[in-house]
């Protein structure tokens, strides 16, 4: 990866880099490029028990690496994160203070 290190995909302590999908990685960072700016992973791959604890769907793409938390507290950085992710085919949920990005089969854009 151009952008990020292993160590930015973290399950509580745990770096998970390892169980995150390598496709969806590869256009993490082309969003990144994209994006033109540091993006903060707040969360990554989870297993099963920790999505339950952090109150994530079961059918969370977190689960299989394949999706994202990332930490963004001002609007012109949450457009410009949407923009370019649904630009790649990702799929997105804007919350308050971090964009979920995911790579799913059907595109969807949601608010949370
Ligand atoms: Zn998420």
């Amino acid at each position: 990866m151009k952008y990020f290190v292993p160590k930015e995909f973290k399950m509580g302590k745990e770096v998970v880099f390892d169980k995150m999908d390598t496709t969806f990685l590869k256009l993490l960072d082309e969003l990144r490029e994209l994006v033109g700016e540091p993006l903060i992973v707040n969360s990554s791959y989870r297993n099963k028990l920790y999505n339950k604890a952090v109150g994530g769907s079961e059918n969370s793409l977190h689960l299989k690496g394949k999706a994202v938390d990332l930490r963004c507290n001002n609007g012109t950085l949450r457009a410009k994160i949407v923009k370019h992710a649904l630009n790649l085919g990702l799929s997105c949920g804007v919350y308050n203070t971090w964009v979920h990005v995911d790579n799913r089969e059907f595109q969807i854009l949601y608010v949370g």
